[in-house]
């Protein structure tokens, strides 16, 4: 309030010295409040993109960065929103509905199990 006057800043940095404000928290005001094209790095986002091999890293920043890279940025905010449905309905942490995918043949985690057998 004595900062911003009670407006709620859009600057990623500004939004994230907010207290209990976090960098998803942060880039998900920033898509979806402002429009602004950002990456929201969420445990989904993180399981699937590793799969597709889209990052293979495990901090979310380095993670978002790799997305950044590889997605065209008009389907930034959209890539959560779309994982998100995706890591719940089809491709969940423990037990993922492979069988139902549609993604399977760019799937590094399927390619493997379908080695092992
Ligand atoms: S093939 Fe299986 S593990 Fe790979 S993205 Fe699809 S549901 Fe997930």
């Amino acid at each position: 309030m004595e900062k911003y006057g009670g407006e709620v800043p859009s600057d990623i940095d500004e939004l994230t010295a907010l207290q209990g404000v976090g960098r998803k928290t942060a880039n998900v005001i920033r898509g979806n409040i402002f429009h602004e094209p950002s990456v929201v790095v969420d445990t989904h986002v993180k399981r699937i993109s590793r799969k597709l091999g889209f990052t293979k890293e495990e901090d979310p920043v380095k993670i978002e960065q790799d997305l950044m890279k590889v997605l065209p940025k008009d389907h930034w905010i959209l890539y959560n929103i779309q994982i998100i449905t995706f890591g719940r309905q089809i491709c969940m942490a423990r037990n993922p509905k492979c069988q139902e995918c549609f993604l399977t043949e760019y799937c590094s985690y399927y390619k493997e199990k379908m080695k092992r057998g």
